[in-house]
């Protein structure tokens, strides 16, 4: 069976959604997964926003707009009128979960409550279209199986075994819809999988069914060699190794969710990215097979913090790193750039709750300090490591950026550069053209 992702913009649209069940419609079983409809979950981030900070008013108002908006999407999608009421009945169940939400005190329980509806409503109107089209359709309700621990990572034994009950307790169908993104935690509270998390749910299943492909279908035929929204003249890659893909990902492609690439890996299924507006084109293939490029992509991560730590005593020392590390683990932050020099440490952290706290706690190892606003720039290749010349070529395209943090040889994969926030979008335009002169003909 084969698990099929389609995000927001796919599904954007009562015409697109109409072309998302056009698409599906083979025949062959599968498990499909939604996002919300574009644009809806950072509605509902806004109106959660408004509830953290007691401005009802505004609450209403937002309600009020996501009310007639889908309103409209029921009645364009929805030709039948029994099919109507029930999109209608849809529709007013969700409004009335977030209604209720109004008058209780408001935390970020109640917004991940909130969060939730976009994916609830978006699998639900998809359903119902499905079968007033005569499509076998069922729904498998994401909340009976997606769990995830007190750290927030997936449990994916326990998504394995409740997806296979839930599976046996519904009824024959050719296609199994589902939502994206939410999930139960630890304390079976609705919950999600951070922002982008669609695609983190498709992976996790198709490692939970062994799927034989996973497929993200997206707005773009695949993943392109440098983010498009800032650099003219990418070009997609037809293959790509977990590996690469994955650094890709947690450095800030934002075509995959960070962590998306993990399961999928770990399972061997691969996954294929598909563009819904033009299906034709082959979109890329990420599995054993590498890029086989030198250089493949770039891809840059934003809000990053950079902490250095001067002491005279890792001179010659030996504990002082695990030591710092300690601090790091203590605050269940990860590190994701690292250089040293005999006497300090530079590091960088991209989850910032704990700044505060892991400065001060670093404070008795010597000297701290720390630059926000920064940004990873990785550039990611195939055996690296093996390679020669590039190096050359990349420093001479950053030549007039200062560079805060580099790092080199962690991987097979990667070489990240440390630069100003401000500095973002002339670095990738500058390692554009001096890593990739011409689109290879092969990816046309
Ligand atoms: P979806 O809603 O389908 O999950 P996303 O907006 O999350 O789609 O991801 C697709 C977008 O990712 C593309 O429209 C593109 O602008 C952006 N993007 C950033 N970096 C890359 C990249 N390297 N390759 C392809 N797309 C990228
Ligand atoms: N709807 C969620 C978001 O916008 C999850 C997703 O689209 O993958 O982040
Ligand atoms: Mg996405």
């Amino acid at each position: 069976m084969q698990v099929l992702k389609f995000g927001g913009t796919s599904v954007g649209s009562p015409q697109r959604m109409r072309e998302v069940a056009a698409l599906i419609d083979n025949g062959e079983q599968k498990v499909v997964v939604l996002s919300a409809v574009s644009g809806t979950t950072n509605k509902l981030v806004a109106l959660a926003g408004c509830l953290l900070r007691g401005d009802r008013e505004e609450a209403q108002e937002r309600l009020d707009a996501l009310q007639s908006e889908y309103i409209s999407f029921i009645e364009e999608l929805l030709e039948d009128a029994d099919s109507r009421k029930q999109g209608l009945t849809v529709l007013n169940g969700v409004l009335a979960t977030l209604r209720d939400l109004f008058t209780q005190e408001f935390t970020p329980r109640e917004e991940k409550v909130v969060l939730a509806q976009g994916e609830l409503l978006s699998t639900q109107l998809f359903h119902l279209y499905l079968r007033s089209q005569d499509i076998s359709s069922e729904l498998l309700p994401a909340l009976d199986f997606m769990r995830i621990d007190q750290y927030n990572e997936p449990e994916l034994e326990l998504i394995q075994s409740l997806l296979h009950e839930t599976l046996e307790r519904t009824a024959p169908a050719d296609y199994f819809i589902t939502q994206g993104y939410i999930c139960l935690n630890a304390d079976s509270e609705i919950d999600n999988l951070q922002r982008g998390g669609s695609d983190y749910t498709a992976t996790l299943l198709g490692a939970a069914i062994q799927a034989e492909e996973v497929q993200i279908w997206t707005d773009i035929d695949g993943i392109h060699n440098n983010d498009p929204r800032v650099v003219d003249n990418t070009f997609p890659l037809r293959n790509a190794s977990y590996r690469e893909a994955a650094e890709l990902a947690y450095f800030g492609a934002k075509i995959l969710h960070p962590t998306c690439v993990i399961p999928a890996e770990q399972s061997g299924v691969p996954i294929r990215l598909k563009n819904t507006m033009a299906p034709d084109a082959p979109g890329t293939l990420i599995s054993q097979q590498s890029s086989r490029r030198a250089i493949a992509a770039i891809a840059a991560k934003d809000n990053i913090a950079a902490i250095k730590i001067r002491s005279g005593r890792m001179f010659n020392a030996y504990g002082f790193l695990r030591r710092v590390f300690e601090v790091f683990e203590q605050f269940r932050t990860p590190i994701d750039m690292i250089t040293t020099s005999e006497v300090a440490v530079s590091l960088t952290i991209d989850n910032l709750t704990y700044l505060e706290a892991i400065i001060g706690a670093l404070e008795p190892f010597g000297e701290v300090e720390y630059q926000l606003d920064q940004t990873i720039v990785c550039i990611v290749g195939d055996r690296l490591h093996e390679q020669t010349g590039y190096t050359k070529k990349i420093f001479a395209a950053v030549e007039d950026v200062p560079l805060r943090m580099v790092s080199y040889g962690g991987s097979n994969n990667n070489i990240s550069l440390l630069v100003h926030r401000s500095d973002k979008e002339r670095v990738l335009q500058q390692l554009q053209a001096h890593l990739f002169s011409a689109v290879p003909a092969n990816t046309i």
